[in-house]
């Protein structure tokens, strides 16, 4: 293995870059997770959170990937045997249905396009044809990882209510939150999922869902096993400013400092931010004469971008060798994709030369690997970056 000098690229859509700022944070001596000083830090945090979401309640942070808070949003809501309509379009959405399943549920898998974002109508032919009203939630992922497609949450609620329809509303924006507006509130969700490693800009481990008052009323009857994941405990102990069990200390000191820099920046910065290196990275990939995966405009990723390789380009390939050769990590295709793709992640702590670093990694492994690509892809990324600079 040859020696690497500067920093290695983690241009993966999650885990993302963790800025000095949150490194430092949370390189200091722990602090007694029942004493004063964390139950100020625990005050701060959960009101803050509740922003980032768009959310006016609770919102639960657990010790855990974010798989964790799929689980944690079914066992808290429903109960065994109930139907759950799970839309799939990519590899996340079949992986929560597969959840849902495993844990006694019986999800009702909509299959959709995975180059196209979630459908709307889809949802509300299979709602308008409940009429007993058996499907108790919807399960929607806003930006799918695998496929680099963010879809309309709105539609799905409008959906819903166009059905009358008294199923919840479960999102997963796992790789959205501090990327792209979430709102949880506004979009009447009712458990919306998230989790550290993406644009929260922390290593993995902390798993966090927003949920409605629909939502813990519906906790009062769900008859779902659940221990850990019980939110019940989890409200009760935050409220004295502990957790239930021993909290992950240290990642909470990251994230008062990722939430802070968040603020700083302001939002709605944050997220122009993400469309700028987005629209940055497509335009390198229409110009090297690549397909971006994802197949509607509207719906683009502002958080990662998944290239189509030509044919005869095997995927795993070229990642080995941009990794080795040019120490730039990007993802590989997930099911049915992998070999046939790339996934570059332009979230998180970024900018400008990290973006232009990486694109450039990505055409030297291209062509390392004999695939056919055109110049010009960053002049293309150059030229909209001046244009949008300042
Ligand atoms: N949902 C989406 C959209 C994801 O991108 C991921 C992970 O990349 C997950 C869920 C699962 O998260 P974790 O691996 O943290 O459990």
């Amino acid at each position: 293995m040859l020696h690497e000098s500067g920093r290695h690229f983690l241009q993966l859509p999650g885990p993302t870059n963790v800025p000095d700022r949150v490194l430092r944070a949370m390189d200091r001596p722990l602090i007694d997770h029942r004493g004063p000083r964390f139950r100020d830090m625990l005050r701060g945090l959960l009101e803050e959170l509740g922003g980032v979401f768009g959310a006016d309640r609770h919102v639960f942070v657990f010790a855990s990937s974010a798989s964790g808070c799929w689980e944690a949003g079914l066992v808290n809501t429903l109960s065994p045997g109930d139907r759950v309509l799970a839309f799939v379009n990519g590899f996340f959405g079949a992986r929560w249905a597969s959840v849902a399943g495993r844990l006694g549920l019986e999800p009702e898998v909509v299959e959709g396009d995975w180059r196209r974002p979630v459908d709307a109508d889809a949802i509300a032919g299979r709602l308008a044809a409940d009429a007993r009203g058996d499907i108790r939630a919807v399960l929607v992922v806003h930006n799918e990882t695998s496929t680099g497609v963010t879809s309309d949450v709105g539609r799905v609620r409008a959906a819903i209510d166009a059905c009358d329809h008294e199923a919840l509303l479960m999102v997963d924006a796992v790789s959205s939150l501090g990327v792209t507006p979430v709102r949880h509130d506004e979009w009447g969700a009712d458990v919306t999922i998230s989790g550290s490693q993406k644009g929260l800009m922390l290593p993995p481990g902390i798993g966090l869902c927003a949920v409605s008052s629909r939502a813990l009323e519906a906790y009062e009857r769900a008859g779902l096993a659940r221990a850990y994941w019980d939110w019940g405990d989890m409200l009760r102990s935050n409220e004295e400013g502990v957790f239930p069990s021993t909290p992950a200390t240290a990642l909470l000191f990251g994230l008062v400092e990722s939430l802070a820099m968040l603020r700083e920046e302001g939002l709605e910065r944050v997220f122009w931010r993400h469309g700028r290196f987005a629209e940055a990275t497509r335009r390198a990939v229409s110009a090297w004469g690549l397909d971006n995966y994802c197949a509607d405009p509207t719906a683009y990723s502002n958080a990662g971008t998944t290239v189509l390789l030509p044919d005869g380009v095997d995927g795993e390939a070229f990642r080995r060798e941009t990794r080795a050769r040019f120490h730039v990590s990007l993802g590989g295709g997930l099911g049915p994709l992998v070999g046939r793709v790339f996934r570059v992640g332009h979230l998180g702590d970024f900018n400008a030369p990290m973006l232009l670093g990486t694109l450039a990694a990505i055409e030297m492994g291209l062509r390392t690997v004999g695939a056919e690509v055109a110049p010009g892809g960053m002049e293309a990324a150059m030229d909209y970056l001046i244009a949008t600079s300042g």
